[in-house]
């Protein structure tokens, strides 16, 4: 037998330690962790045992078992699933496969408190283990291979961890747990029910411990203790939570559940749970969880909705059953009709999983609109209590409105923490665009929160008005200083403000909403239509004419840059700015690819100056003509928050015209 040394990877090692610095707080997850581990391991035979009936030997059970030696102070934590090969050891616990952590890395602050809960919605997973133990022993046996095969695994937690092989008698895994002095509270069999309870109550399969019983001190005086009886007791309900009837499951217990499998410490903020009939028999559970995980962006993500075929589990990481724009959203679902063994290939061609997954679509979108609907409704419930208060007395009034803030409305959360990605539902789910833009929200010239519906828009719509305006931009501070927007927010116009960079590409698939279409005001000559009066509309033409001369020059002067220039009635305090043609890619779309180092089409902007201006009225005649034409283009540029072509040019001409 060769004893081998091997190091942790780097990412492992730097993971350890932050680890067991900043989980102190929250050492009692270590159980969950494992006890998930030990679950997957007897869901991962089941699986495999469906192909080939020998693996499970002589021994069919699949279960959970739990001791600890309060002298020796030890945990183990013992399953009889799957087991690890000794190579499957030195890699699943020496390297970390998943995908985000890198994002992961990259977020932490370096603050224990902030790190500790990101920590906790990542998932540690085994390492936490060394959060209460100096010293980890992994023992197992792959299912499958004879008794010789067994690999013994053993760490201290730092840089390394040693590997030999061993003769084990029984299939599967056990994990034991050398206890720091400070977390021997865990070698108790009280403290370790409670936190199954607390945990681990829903994991489908028995979790055993021995039955201790109290012995009273044998001579008189000598003290009592409690003695092991050699019995194994199932602790937790070992029922799968989504079997049982929605009546007999409290709130508390749908949480609990939900951050066993998401590993989330919070809890989630909304949840559907139905069984279904008809064209497909299934059960679904689905969280919308209150904040977005650290890699929510990664669209390789593994899907966080599991799958069962008759409460057997048969993946993780099932895309079939849910669209990629619903990433975010976590629960199980377990059919009746699909055989249990069955593939990715199959899953991707059963009719069943398309109803599925259109089922749990709609679920989503359902919750949704009720959160929705929840929030329209508080909104008007706290408005009236506001009234009611203010009619009080003073006193009174100042305490209720202190208890009664208002917390953040749960659709408001959702849209915060997933907006940008529910948004990619407008290119991807055309069945449900409906659906899907009734739940869109925007910030707008009339709101600073992100909150504004297309629906509320519509309803405060001037009886003129015939489009939707928007206007997108880098950020939203930006957009709402943009000059495009000075003859809306005179003639008290709302225009909708976007500056999420999924906008401009899911707008593409938004041209109208409820037969009104959406306009960029940044795009096309502005047609207010008959928003102007006809005074209005007279003096922009007479404005128009006397300017000609002046245009053509600017057109001359300017010609590589602009593709034309002409008057325009949408700017009132700023001289000039920039418009793409109706139908063009809009600048800031053309910034973002540029960014992305991808090719851009070669259409130049259209310059639109304001004949009312100081600046635009002093521009002829100029000596300074070529220079005042420049510094006019490169301003509009930078008031949309882009950059002028050639920063150096620009700096050298306002300083010739300041000296
Ligand atoms: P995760 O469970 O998210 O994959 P963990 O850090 O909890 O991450 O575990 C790492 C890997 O170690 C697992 O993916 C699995 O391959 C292996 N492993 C851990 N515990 C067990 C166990 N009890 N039986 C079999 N394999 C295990
Ligand atoms: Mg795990």
């Amino acid at each position: 037998m060769s004893k081998q040394t091997h190091s942790f990877q780097a990412e492992v090692a730097q993971l350890l330690h932050l680890v067991t610095h900043s989980l102190y707080s929250n050492q009692e997850i270590f159980l969950r962790e494992l006890i998930s581990n030990a679950s997957d391991a007897c869901d991962k035979l089941r699986f495999e045992a469906l192909g080939d009936g020998t693996l499970y030997g002589d021994q069919p059970e699949l279960r959970v078992r739990l001791t600890f030696d309060k002298d020796a102070r030890t945990v183990t934590v013992t399953d009889s699933g799957i087991g690890m090969s000794e190579t499957e050891a030195t890699e699943n616990l020496g390297t970390i496969a998943k995908s985000g952590t890198k994002a992961f890395m990259a977020q932490l602050t370096g603050d224990q408190k902030a790190d500790a809960q990101l920590i906790g919605q990542f998932g540690v997973g085994f390492y936490s283990g060394f959060v209460v133990a100096d010293k980890i022993t992994v023992e197992s046996r792959r299912a499958g291979v004879p008794p010789e095969q067994g690999v013994r695994w053993i760490s201290g937690g730092a840089g390394d961890f040693e590997v030999e092989s061993i003769t084990r008698t029984e299939r599967g895994t056990s994990v034991t747990l050398h206890l720091r002095e400070d977390a021997a509270e865990f070698a108790d069999g009280w403290r370790l029910r409670e936190l199954v309870s607390k945990y681990s109550d829903h994991i489908s399969l028995p979790i055993q411990m021995e039955g201790e019983k109290w012995e009273e001190g044998k001579e008189k005086g000598e003290p009592g203790q409690m003695v092991k009886t050699g019995e194994w007791e199932t602790i937790n309900q070992a029922s799968a939570l989504w079997t049982r009837q929605k009546k007999d499951i409290t709130d508390e217990q749908y949480a609990d559940f939900y951050k066993q499998i998401a590993h989330d410490w919070e809890a989630p903020l909304a949840w559907s749970h139905n069984k279904v009939e008809g064209a497909a028999e299934y059960t679904q559970l689905l969280y919308v969880p209150s904040h977005a995980p650290v890699d929510i962006w990664d669209r390789e993500k593994k899907a966080g909705v599991k799958l069962y075929v008759r409460r057997v589990f048969i993946m993780d990481d099932a895309e079939q059953i849910l669209p990629r724009y619903l990433r975010f959203v976590k629960g199980v679902v377990d059919s009746a009709d699909l055989p249990l063994n069955v593939s990715r290939e199959l899953l991707q061609e059963s009719r069943d999983v398309k109803t599925i997954r259109d089922g749990n679509t709609r679920r989503v979108l359902t919750l949704l609109e009720q959160l929705a609907k929840e929030e329209k409704e508080s909104v008007t419930a706290t408005a009236d209590k506001r009234d009611d208060t203010a009619k009080a007395d003073d006193a009174v009034a100042i305490k209720d409105t202190a208890a009664n803030k208002p917390k953040e409305p749960k659709y408001a959360t959702f849209w915060r923490e997933f907006g940008a990605v529910f948004k990619e539902g407008l290119g991807e789910d055309l069945a449900n665009r409906k659906h899907i833009t009734k739940l869109l929200r925007y910030a707008s010239t009339t709101s600073d929160a992100v909150d504004v519906s297309l629906m509320d828009y519509k309803a405060r719509m001037k009886p003129a008005q015939k489009a939707i305006y928007y206007l997108t931009a880098d950020t939203l501070a930006t957009a709402k200083s943009s000059p495009q927007l000075e003859i809306f927010k005179k003639k008290g116009i709302e225009v909708l403000l976007m500056a999420d960079r999924i906008d401009e590409w899911s707008l593409s698939y938004l041209n109208e909403f409820d037969g009104t279409p959406l306009q960029s005001v940044a795009k096309g000559a502005v047609d207010l239509g008959d928003l102007q009066d006809e005074a209005e509309k007279k003096a922009a033409e007479g404005a128009a004419e006397s300017v000609k001369p002046l245009l053509e020059k600017l057109k001359a002067a300017l010609k590589d840059d602009v593709e034309d220039v002409r008057v325009t009635t949408r700017l009132v305090d700023s001289p000039a700015c920039l418009v793409v043609k109706d139908g063009g890619m809009s600048q800031q779309l053309k910034r973002m690819l540029q960014q992305a180092g991808q090719k851009v089409p070669d259409t130049k902007p259209v310059l639109e100056i304001n004949p009312e201006h100081a600046l635009v009225k002093k521009l002829d005649g100029s000596v300074h003509f070529d220079d005042l034409a420049h510094i006019l283009l490169d301003q509009a540029v930078l008031a949309e928050g882009g950059l002028p072509d050639d920063p150096a040019a620009y700096v050298r001409r306002v300083n010739a015209l300041l000296v």
